[in-house]
Parts: structure tokens; C-alpha cells; sequence
């Protein structure tokens, strides 16, 4: 059975990356049958954030993409957060030590800090592993007395020497590494956790993980994992890789960084994130007014594509469409103007009976208590078109619940008549005389009078948008005036005039 993870370190918000990679794996898990597990890496307690997990699991919620398996949902594999999984690695490592992969290393941080300032280039391999303080360089006596005197030290891979390690992965295809590039990295840490090295890798064999698609910032780490896979024995069971490409700055030039968004003015977190210490806010789609399923369809569509012309796609159709081998090597540019297309076209054509509860919820925040849903609904209808953000709504359609703060007359008032006037006066007349409130007859009562007085219908229609609307926009004036109803629109009239 297909198996796949979502395995963050709870060390801030998410990065859109991020929710693109736990979109890709649960794809392939769902177009597969599968499961899709989420794994929660918190091994690194200087990194560790309080409430980054739960900002993982209400990113989740929003998007909609469900873990099987989870340190909340519970399952098989329990627990799901590797801090309380920390008893299991001491066990591996000790395995590696044993068989000779792994060593033991006493080095204090001054040593460490020393060498790396000492030494261009320094790493922890081959060439200054037996100048360090090791078990590969002190003698076999040395070494149970000071594991015995309790001595502070950490378990390191031994890299092999001159080596080549290769694997395929499933994007990038046949992928290879010289091991004598690499470091002896930390595989259990002085305070009894495991690395990350360590743990994704008993954590994936315990957890039966088949598919592990992550961002390509973890290519240079698949030699340590594929190692570790064929050290412990499991090479047979070990996931198959996809490195995601990365997501690019829209001039193509580098990773997306989270400063980058601050600069072009755009979101690159999946929400708000509040950084508790600092108390700098990182803004996120999802207040900036983003639908989920035009968060997810955009994401999806950085790095992946069907090769058709098909541009809009709901979660269903992804899981359907989803091909591993349409995912691409080359990082994706992100285009801001595009992911507002999405949004867009997902506003059009979602119901307005699905964008209710967002829509009060913009209006509430902004003091507008929408109560009535019906009228709502016809709200959303009539506006729904000129949206491009949820934020929009506000602008949009503020004016059926409110008379309008201010009017924009002026760009009217200056050719204005007594004629003008004296329209709108029979008009309030006429109108509070229509049984049927409805477009077409406010709509033929207007251009009745309009002849009437030899006017030209874009001499007053223009001021009567102003007026109900206080602005030069909205959908059809007549559509505007049937929806807010008699009583407000004669009231409009009469202030506008006043
Ligand atoms: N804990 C790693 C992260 O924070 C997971 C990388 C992986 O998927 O192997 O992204």
C-alpha cells in the first residue's frame, strides 16, 4: 500500500513550498489509494516554536487535506511527534557504532568552533576525523572510560571514502553523490535525540513509508538517508524519492524567500504567522483573501501541469489528473498576478452558497453584520464577478448593507443641473409608486422619464449608481436598486440630493 509523509519541522509558518509539498505527497497518496501520514520532526529543541504545530495542523484544516495518521488523528504507527518517539533511535545508532558506520565523538563546541575557524572549508569527514576527539582516533580504552565517566558526546556517520552513492529519484531521474563530499553528520545528539538523519530515516522504515516526495533542499541529504537505509539493512523497503523543484522569485533568479514577499508586496506563507518572540506578523494567503481550493490549484500548477490546456482544477480532478512523470526538474517561478487569476476564477465559479460563510466573515471584521442569508446570497451573486481576493467582497458589496459613507459626487456634481434635480425628484415619485420592485421595471420607469424630460439616459445614470452606490462601480444600477429595495434606494435618493 502507498504510504507517504508530511514530515515539518515545527520551527515557523509554512511557506507556500511547504504546502505544495504536502499537496504533491497526498496526490500521489490519494490518486494511489494510499495514506497520507503526518510526521511531526520536532527533534531540534533549539529550533523548536511553540504553536508552529498547531499552525501546521489549522493550515491543513484550511486547505483540506486531511492527514490518515497524525499526532492529533492518531494511528498505527503512533506517536506521530518525534520527540516522544525519542527512546526508539539510541537503539540504531548504537547499531551503526557497532557495525562500524558510525562512531562515537567526544569533540566539546570549542573544539568544534576551534577547527572550523582554524580549517578553510572544515568538515567533519574523512580528512579530519581521526585529528578530532573520536572513538575512531582515541584508543579502545580511552573510549569506555570516558563513556563510562559520563562524558558528554554524540554518535556521527562514517562517511565511506571515495565512494559514489546513487539512487533515482522519481522527478529528477538518476541522481549520484561522491560520499567524499559529504560530512560525518550528527545521527544522535549529545542530549540523547536523534538528528534528523537519523530520525527521518527510522522513521520512515518504521512508519512504512513507500513514497517520500520533500522540497530539493534535501537532495544533499538523500546520500546520509540512503546510507543509513543500506547500513541498517532496510535498503529494500526504502522509499522512493522525489525532490520537488524549488519555487522561484517571478524574475526566475533564486529561491522564493519569505523577504521577497515582504519586498514585492505578496504573501509567501500559507497564513498568518505571528512570531511570538519577535512579534512580527508574516502575512498569509489566507487572510489575504485566498479560497483554498485556488491556494491548492495554484500550487499545484508550480512545478506540475497536464500538458492540456486545463488551467482550473479541483482537488478531485487533481487527484485524478496527478502524474508523477508531468512533475518538472526545473524550479517554478512564482507569479503573484497569476495566483490572483486562480482566486478569481475560483470566486466565479464556486456558488455563492459556498462563499457565504467567507463573505460574512470579510464583512464582519469590518463591522458589517450580515444576518439575512438570503439577501446575502443575492449579494454574492450580483458581486461575485468583480472579486478578485475574498477582501474584495467588502468594497464590492459593503454598499447593500450601508448607506455610503461618502458619495463621489463631485466628479458629477460639477455638470449638474436643476434639471438633474428635478429628475430625481419625480423619479422618487414615480418609483414610490412601483408594485414590482424588480430590474425591468425599475429599469423602463427610468427611461420613461428619462424621455420624458429629453434627457440623455447618461446624463443621470451615472449619478444614480453614485447615489445608491457612492461610487462608479458595481454591477447593472437597475440590478443594484431592485436588491437593496424601495425603501432604501428613495432614502439614498433623498440624502444624495439633500
Ligand atoms: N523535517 C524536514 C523538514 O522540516 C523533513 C524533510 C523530509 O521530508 O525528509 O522539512
Amino acid at each position: 500500500k502507498v504510504r507517504v509523509r508530511f514530515a515539518p519541522s515545527p520551527t515557523g509558518g509554512l511557506h507556500l513550498g511547504g504546502v505544495r509539498t504536502v499537496l504533491f505527497n497526498y496526490l500521489f497518496a490519494k490518486k494511489h489509494g494510499g495514506d497520507f501520514v503526518l510526521r511531526i520532526e520536532d527533534t531540534d529543541q533549539n529550533r523548536y516554536v511553540d504553536g508552529a504545530e498547531q499552525y501546521i495542523l489549522d493550515c491543513l484544516a484550511w486547505c483540506g487535506l486531511t492527514p490518515d495518521e497524525s499526532p492529533v488523528a492518531g494511528g498505527h504507527y503512533a506517536p506521530y511527534r518525534q520527540s516522544e518517539r525519542k527512546p526508539i533511535y539510541r537503539e540504531y545508532a548504537e547499531r551503526l557504532v557497532a557495525q562500524g558506520h558510525a562512531y562515537y565523538a567526544f569533540d566539546t563546541p570549542e573544539e568544534l568552533d576551534h577547527a572550523r575557524k582554524e580549517i578553510p572549508n572544515f568538515q567533519y569527514g574523512q580528512v579530519y576525523r581521526d585529528t578530532l576527539r573520536n572513538s575512531l582516533s582515541l584508543k579502545t580504552a580511552e573510549v569506555e572510560h570516558l563513556l563510562n565517566a559520563g562524558v558528554p558526546h554524540v554518535i556521527r556517520i562514517k562517511m565511506p571514502t571515495d565512494e559514489s552513492v546513487h539512487f533515482n529519484d522519481m522527478i529528477r531521474g538518476h541522481v549520484s553523490f561522491e560520499t567524499n563530499l559529504v560530512d560525518d553528520k550528527v545521527l544522535l545528539k549529545a542530549d540523547g535525540m536523534p538528528t534528523y538523519h537519523l530520525a527521518v530515516v527510522v522513521d520512515d522504515y518504521l512508519m512504512k513509508i513507500t513514497h517520500a516526495f520533500r522540497g530539493e533542499e534535501w537532495l544533499p541529504s538523500a546520500p546520509i538517508h540512503i546510507l543509513l537505509w543500506r547500513y541498517l539493512g532496510w535498503e529494500a523497503d526504502m522509499p522512493q524519492w522525489a525532490h520537488l523543484p524549488l519555487i522561484l522569485k517571478p524574475d526566475g533568479h533564486g529561491k522564493l524567500s519569505k523577504r521577497d514577499g515582504a519586498r514585492l508586496g505578496f504573501p509567501v506563507y500559507a497564513m498568518n504567522w505571528l512570531d511570538a518572540k519577535t512579534g512580527e506578523l508574516t502575512p498569509g494567503f489566507r487572510e489575504l483573501g485566498f479560497l483554498p481550493e485556488a491556494f491548492l490549484n495554484l500550487l499545484a500548477m508550480l512545478g506540475w501541469n497536464t500538458g492540456g490546456e486545463q488551467e482550473i482544477f479541483t482537488l478531485d480532478e487533481l487527484i485524478a489528473n496527478f502524474s508523477i512523470e508531468r512533475v518538472s526538474k526545473a524550479g517554478a517561478k512564482f507569479d503573484f498576478e497569476k495566483a490572483k487569476w486562480y482566486n478569481a476564477e475560483w470566486i466565479k465559479r464556486l456558488p455563492a452558497e459556498s462563499l457565504k460563510l467567507e463573505v460574512k466573515h470579510e464583512l464582519a471584521i469590518r463591522g458589517i453584520e450580515a444576518n439575512d442569508d438570503a439577501y446575502l446570497i443575492k449579494v454574492i451573486e450580483a458581486v461575485k464577478d468583480r472579486c478578485i481576493l475574498l477582501t474584495d467582497f467588502y468594497h464590492q458589496s459593503g454598499y447593500f448593507f450601508e448607506t455610503p459613507a461618502e458619495y463621489d459626487l463631485p466628479s458629477v456634481k460639477p455638470k449638474w443641473t436643476d434639471v438633474k434635480t428635478d429628475f430625481f425628484n419625480v423619479l422618487t415619485g414615480k418609483y414610490a409608486d412601483v408594485q414590482t420592485w424588480e430590474p425591468a421595471e425599475l429599469e423602463s420607469v427610468f427611461k420613461a422619464l428619462v424621455e420624458e424630460k429629453a434627457l440623455k439616459i447618461g446624463d443621470v445614470m451615472l449619478p444614480f449608481r453614485i447615489m445608491l452606490v457612492g461610487g462608479k462601480f458595481g454591477p447593472h444600477v437597475f440590478d443594484i436598486a431592485a436588491l437593496l429595495g424601495k425603501e432604501v434606494v428613495l432614502e439614498r435618493i433623498a440624502m444624495a440630493l439633500g
